[in-house]
């Protein structure tokens, strides 16, 4: 019998939710591409409740205690006596995620001579040392176009909101002001604009999608070139860095990995190099980032907004500069996490352990590491073509 260690945000401090806004989401089957959704033998949850925190437990107590397995769930993962870590040492699976990330360090493999599968309950498995977990023979495994769609929207939404200049015109609104002149002293049109994607994966791509109809012109840059078909169907100019597409465009939204390579790659260089009164939209990680060039380069105004939901560490400081610097459209890291996500994300995880328990295959598009190195979706997106 295995034991499943699971990392989840905590509950609402008004407690888990008795009801919801709607009473069912959309039944999604498949993603763009052909890539059908998780396929468990069965659920045990209603699609549209919350699932992501402790008492939600992804739908899988029942599951997984029915069988005899031993399930522990916690939010508490922090400091060297966190449950997280009592619990680790004789655990064989950990199953975390990127919005409460417990980091699944190499010391933390080293404490649990057991583990054999680090689950991500979404997608992002930068949380989990990946180099650690091929040396010590770890699967991991992550819920591929889960919650892309989700976040693809988040960007389509946090585009449109910083060149609008939404937020504080609702706050006017909501203050009881009409000060049309202050409202607008930052609002443009998306139209026209050129707005590009660093890396066009299955977020990237989905948000050059969506951006379409919007009538600007649309660029990208990633290490795999997109099919022709796709670059004539969305009239795509290609870039062969991501300092070229940023030199070129209004808006940039950030769909990387966070690899050694891509640490950091966004730093006081790169923001030199982007057009006066450019926007950024990152919905990938915060780490990618140079924290304190970015707070500079608003509070000069080079860069006009700058919105996202990831940050590093996770959860941020209270007085983490990104809550206050100018010009941001800051949420949590809630992109990937709607209650239509979770629902997706909680039966892949159900798929990934059912597959693993039975000793059967994982899918190759759920895998990161496995077998001592990068395999299925991992080789595609954490190395360089
Ligand atoms: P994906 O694997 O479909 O695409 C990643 C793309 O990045 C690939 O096409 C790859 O070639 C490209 N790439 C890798 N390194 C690059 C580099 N240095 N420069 C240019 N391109 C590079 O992944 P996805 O589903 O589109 O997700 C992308 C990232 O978004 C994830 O790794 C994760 O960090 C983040 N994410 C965030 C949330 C959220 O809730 N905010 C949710 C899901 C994913």
């Amino acid at each position: 019998m295995a034991k499943i260690v699971c990392v989840l945000y905590p509950d609402s401090k008004n407690g888990h939710p008795q009801s919801y806004a709607r009473d069912n989401i959309p039944v999604i089957n498949g993603y763009p591409g052909g890539q059908t959704a998780p396929s468990p033998s069965a659920i045990d949850f209603t699609p549209g409740e919350l699932l992501g925190d402790v008492t939600g437990e992804l739908g899988l107590r029942r599951f997984l205690e029915a069988a005899g397995h031993t399930f522990v769930v916690t939010s508490d993962k922090e400091g060297p006596d966190s449950e997280l870590d009592r619990e680790l040492v004789d655990a064989d699976v950990v199953i975390s995620q990127p919005f409460w990330p417990a980091y699944i360090t190499r010391e933390r493999m080293e404490k649990a001579p057991r583990l054999k599968l680090a689950i991500t309950a979404g997608i992002g498995s930068d949380h989990v040392d990946l180099a650690a977990a091929a040396d010590h023979g770890l699967t991991v495994a992550e819920v591929t176009f889960s919650n892309s769609i989700s976040v693809a929207e988040h960007a389509v939404m946090m585009i449109l909101s910083l060149v609008r200049d939404y937020i504080p015109q609702h706050e006017i609104a909501r203050s009881g002001g009409w000060d049309i002149a202050d409202a607008i002293a930052r609002s443009y049109d998306v139209e026209g604009m050129q707005v590009g994607v660093i890396a066009a994966g299955r977020i990237g791509l989905a948000v050059l999608r969506r951006m379409k109809p919007f009538d600007v012109g649309l660029h990208y840059f990633d290490f795999h070139r997109l099919p022709e078909e796709v670059e004539r169907e969305l009239g795509l100019t290609y870039h062969p860095s991501a300092k070229a597409l940023a030199a070129a465009c209004d808006v940039i939204s950030i769909h990387t990995p966070l690899t050694p390579a891509t640490d950091t790659m966004f730093n006081a260089e790169f923001l030199a190099g982007m057009k006066r009164g450019s926007y950024i939209v990152n919905t990938a990680r915060g780490k990618l980032f140079d924290r304190d060039a970015l707070v500079a380069a608003l509070n000069s105004g080079h860069i006009a907004g700058y919105a996202g939901d990831v940050w590093y560490p996770q959860p941020a400081p209270a007085d983490h500069p990104w809550r206050a610097m100018p010009h941001n459209g800051m949420t949590p890291h809630t992109s990937g996490t709607s209650l239509s996500a979770q629902a997706r994300y909680a039966a892949g995880t159900r798929e990934i352990l059912e597959c693993w328990l039975a000793g059967h295959p994982i899918r190759d598009e759920y895998l990161i590491v496995a077998g001592g190195g990068y395999a299925g979706t991992g080789a595609h997106s954490y190395t360089p073509a």
